[in-house]
């Protein structure tokens, strides 16, 4: 037995788990030097981007109070308005989280009697109370903004012609998100986000188009901004705080629509002005130096579970084999014991909690009991490893994250390991 081997079977991998997972890992070589060739050129890029806005050491260090002169904090706007090739950029800790980034720059460039156009279907579940799909106070629909929605068609693509006649003299903004969440359909590449935005804008040149950029950040070469987006947004405890970022959300986009948000974020007159850093900065900093490499290591993940899952038969989306725009991956295990099993060996991989025992639990706003397996050094990221999954049909688990490769590949080995302990996973189904 090899030395790395034993260091496995003593973190509790049997010699057949280990090797069914070395077999799997053996066809993937060469998609595996296709993401380190992205990350390679995606770390190139945000390296140039922190040399031209020439980051000092000063940079680093935070403000308080008002938060006038921040240099840091002006610096680092810099830096992703180049990362993401648009004219400016919002990145703060006084945006909370992902959902609070996209409420911002709607509500921002939104006035009442506008509409809000979605062309890709039903947006992220959070946003439905942003909106007023589900009633909220403070939504969208309450200063009188209303909404409208197209669905992809069957096959997952774009209703062009239902879109078209969606588009009316009241539509000023068009929201796509990039990533499927936790919906089944497909998620879009960025080259198919352009084609989209070209489309809208060929009908009317002045609709904004915003992207919900979340889970797709540096898993490609280009990003929406690249291809027309207005606005780009996400949230720093995915991708783009390379796992280091403990808290915040970024709006990259045309300098009217940032300026809109920051007058929104903060106070009209003060915009950007104002908004003290504390001692984020350096973590901001670090974690987007870091995230191609973090993404990378996360996608590795992904596409390794994926096929581990497929050859033992489970449905899987995406697919072993399809190429890929963010970085969930679902699986579909058809019993509640295999989905609560994947998420013990989940958590059981963590750096921190791996020895609690994560439950399904009513969770306020959901329709089932849900259980999350999270580990994690910042509360809810889910760049790092992690999964989630509904206690109803058809038991999928959502798994996403990892900051290092092997420890994304040490945790879908432990979920592995998990289904074999308990049985459900047969260890002849390992052999060749
Ligand atoms: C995570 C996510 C959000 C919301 O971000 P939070 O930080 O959880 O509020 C919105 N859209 C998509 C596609 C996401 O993945």
């Amino acid at each position: 037995m090899s030395e790395i081997e034993r260091q496995y079977q003593e973190m509790g991998i049997d010699d057949d788990v280990y090797a069914y997972g070395k077999r799997i890992l053996q066809d993937l070589e060469e998609r595996f030097r296709d993401i380190d060739e992205i990350a390679e050129y995606n770390q190139l890029k945000v390296l140039k981007a922190m040399q031209e806005c020439q980051v000092s050491e000063a940079c680093l260090l935070g403000t308080s109070g008002y938060g006038y002169n921040d240099l840091g904090r002006e610096t680092l706007e810099a830096v992703y308005a180049k990362v993401f090739h648009t004219e400016d950029a919002l990145v703060r800790p006084q945006i909370t989280c992902g959902t609070h980034a996209l409420a911002l720059a709607l509500m921002s460039n939104l006035r009442p009697g506008d509409e809000l156009l979605s062309p890709v279907g039903k947006p992220y579940d959070t946003l439905e109370e942003v909106i007023g799909i589900r009633p909220s106070k403070g939504s969208l629909a309450e200063y009188g903004i209303t909404y409208r929605q197209v669905d992809l068609l069957e096959d997952g693509s774009f209703d062009y012609e239902s879109i078209r006649k969606a588009i009316t003299d009241r539509t000023r903004l068009v929201t796509i998100q990039r990533s499927k969440g936790y919906q089944t359909r497909p998620t879009f590449s960025v080259k198919q986000i352009g084609e989209l935005i070209s489309f809208v804008k060929e009908i009317r040149p002045d609709i904004l188009c915003m992207t919900d950029n979340c889970y797709g950040e540096f898993v490609e070469t280009i990003e929406p901004g690249d291809v027309g987006a207005d606005m780009v947004v996400g949230s720093l405890i995915k991708n783009p705080g390379g796992g280091l970022a403990p808290v915040g959300g970024y709006i990259a986009g045309k300098k009217e629509c940032v300026e809109n948000a920051a007058y929104r974020l903060t106070s009209p007159g003060l915009g950007k002005e104002v908004g003290a850093s504390l001692d984020v900065l350096k973590s901001f900093y670090q974690g987007l130096f870091l995230a191609p490499t973090v993404t990378a290591a996360a996608l590795k993940g992904a596409i390794f579970a994926a096929n581990l899952y497929e050859r033992l038969e489970f449905a899987v989306i995406p697919d072993g084999r399809e190429s890929r725009h963010d970085i969930i991956q679902a699986v579909t295990f058809g019993s509640p014991e295999a989905v609560i099993a994947f998420c013990h060996g989940i958590q059981a991989a963590a750096p921190v909690d791996s020895h609690v025992t994560p439950e399904p639990w009513d969770m306020p706003g959901y329709d089932a009991q849900v259980i999350m397996a999270a580990g994690a050094f910042v509360s809810g990221s889910s760049i790092e490893l992690s999964a989630d999954a509904p206690i109803k049909p058809p038991y999928a688990v959502y798994f996403q994250g990892g900051l290092t490769w092997p420890h994304a590949k040490f945790g879908i080995l432990k979920s592995l390991q998990a289904l074999v302990n308990a049985g459900l996973v047969d260890k002849s189904r390992l052999r060749p």
